[in-house]
């Protein structure tokens, strides 16, 4: 018979657990008059999902474009994977090589096929030859169900096969993260499964991911954590089973009964 496996089926969490990544000490950000992060510290640590939910305006897609430097911080420290955000120049490049991001509109380049715009990056910064790229482009697109699309333009896909390009153009990169920022909010409905499937696989294969997402199934499914943001600050930060069934702010509460 075999051994019966010691660890309880809640360690998850625990066993996932690497280093830290990302660490997100008492960063603020204003937007003029406008405090949209206020004083927010998160680690995520190697390996693990995390989920970031929380009402429309409430500072997501900011911290993750503070996270990839798309955005400057008032004041507060973001290091990844040891390196202190804000870096320059070369530094930047790196660490925006370094940090993939899936964004909720399409923003693959129009005028590229489709194995180009998973080409361009690797070769342009990571220096691979455009044979490599490519062999790597295909095996990727391979993955995430694209591989007879590669010579088409973007615009000739549906949402949801674009969506799963750009995750194959980010993981083209060999990112130490992935920050996805409502992938799936502007597809149609029947094409969510197909780019959350996805992002469950990349889950499942140990990818570092930040996830901003309303979709509690693949909260369930895949993230280690769950941290709820509301008006700029991190309210609840805890398991998607804990968020989902027993949230403990009243905000957290309004708001999942909205979506669910
Ligand atoms: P979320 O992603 O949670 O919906 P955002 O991070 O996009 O929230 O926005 C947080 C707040 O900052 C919102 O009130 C939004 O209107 C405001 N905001 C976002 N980007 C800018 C900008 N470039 N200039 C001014 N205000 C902005
Ligand atoms: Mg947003």
């Amino acid at each position: 018979m075999e051994p019966i496996d010691p660890t309880p089926a809640t360690s998850n969490i625990t066993v996932r657990r690497g280093e830290p990544l990302v660490v997100v000490k008492d960063i603020n950000k204003h937007y003029g008059e406008l405090h949209v992060l206020k004083n927010i510290n998160a680690t995520v640590n190697r390996g693990e999902v995390v989920v970031v939910i929380g009402p429309s305006g409430s500072g997501k897609s900011t911290l993750c474009r503070a996270i990839n430097r798309l955005e400057t911080i008032d004041d507060g420290v973001i290091t990844i994977d040891g390196v202190k955000l804000p870096a320059e120049g070369r530094a930047l490049a790196t660490l925006r090589a370094d940090v993939g991001m899936v964004f909720q509109a399409f923003n693959l380049f129009a005028h590229k096929t489709v194995l180009e715009n998973v080409t361009l990056g690797p070769i342009k910064v990571r220096g691979l030859s455009k044979a490599a790229a490519e062999k790597k482009a295909m095996a990727l697109l391979e993955r995430v169900g694209v591989a007879n699309q590669a010579k088409k333009m973007p615009a000739q896909l549906s949402g949801g096969q674009q969506q799963r390009v750009a995750i194959a153009r980010a993981l083209a990169m060999e990112p130490k993260l992935i920050l996805l920022d409502e992938p799936t909010s502007a597809l149609d409905p029947e094409m969510i499964n197909e780019v959350l499937e996805v992002m469950v696989d990349l889950a499942n294969d140990g990818m570092t991911m930040i996830v901003v997402t309303h979709e509690m199934g693949f909260a369930r499914k895949a993230a280690d954590r769950v941290i709820f943001m509301a008006e700029g600050e991190i309210v609840e930060e805890t398991t998607p089973e804990e968020f989902f069934t027993n949230p403990q702010s009243t905000r957290a509460k309004d708001f999942l009964s909205k979506i669910l």
